[in-house]
């Protein structure tokens, strides 16, 4: 829940001289004490502050789910982000498959010659490939992955939670850390989130006593 900017002052007030009437409150804000009540109630029924009769408010404390998303909300995916598993656009599918397996991950990003993102191949991608009994040695990965401008990406300052969002609305399991250059016509691997990054983030956050 986002408090207003009076809201926050009013918490400070009384995290700073309470137990403290409504009244007072409202002199120190040069308020009335009609226009201040709406707020008190907001953050007395939201758990902020405690209100005992003939003594006052008191500060209660950020309430639990508030706290829970706030801290949610500042894990940026630079702090989270894993190192990128990628294949030149050369290789072979049946390389491709090797990696997959020697790096224990589930999906490979494609480079060009350059080093810029070309492309995704998820282990999906590679066992329809395989499916058809082809020749997996002589077949480039290229033709089978899915490549830009159609890749999904997250910049290294957006939220983790903001890439969770993106895993979840585009229904894949990995998401390619960019930072585009020459107006995005390039895009620079910077690493990765995947689904496993946003499970580790949600243990660390339940075994956080501050949160
Ligand atoms: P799997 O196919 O193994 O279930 P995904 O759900 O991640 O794994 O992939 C589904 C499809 O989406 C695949 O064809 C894959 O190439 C593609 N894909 C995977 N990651 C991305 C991404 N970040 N952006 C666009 N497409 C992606």
């Amino acid at each position: 829940m986002e408090l207003t900017k009076r809201q926050e002052q009013i918490l400070q007030i009384v995290k700073d001289d309470g137990p403290i009437t409504g009244e007072q409150i409202a002199e120190r804000l040069n308020l009335t004490r009609a226009t201040l009540r709406p707020d008190l109630s907001i953050l007395t029924m939201s758990g902020f502050l405690d209100a005992r009769p003939r003594v006052g408010y008191f500060y209660a404390g950020r309430p639990a789910h508030s706290m829970m998303s706030e801290n949610l909300h500042k894990l940026i995916v630079n702090d989270y982000k894993a190192m990128p598993i990628v294949v030149p656009e050369s290789s072979s599918v049946y390389d491709a498959i090797v990696t997959l397996f020697l790096e224990d991950v589930g999906t490979l990003f494609i480079v060009n010659a350059k080093g810029f993102l070309a492309g995704v191949v998820s282990r999906k991608d590679l066992l329809r490939a395989s499916l058809g009994n082809q020749a997996l040695e002589t077949m480039p990965v290229s033709i089978i992955m899915t490549r830009m401008p159609n890749i999904v990406t997250c910049t290294p300052e957006e939220t983790l939670y903001q890439a969770a969002q993106k895993l979840i609305d585009f229904a894949i399991d990995s998401l390619p850390v960019v930072r585009p250059l020459e107006e995005g016509r390039n895009m620079e691997l910077l690493g990765r989130i995947t689904k496993t990054t946003i499970t580790k983030a949600f243990v660390e956050l339940g075994n956080d006593p501050t949160v």
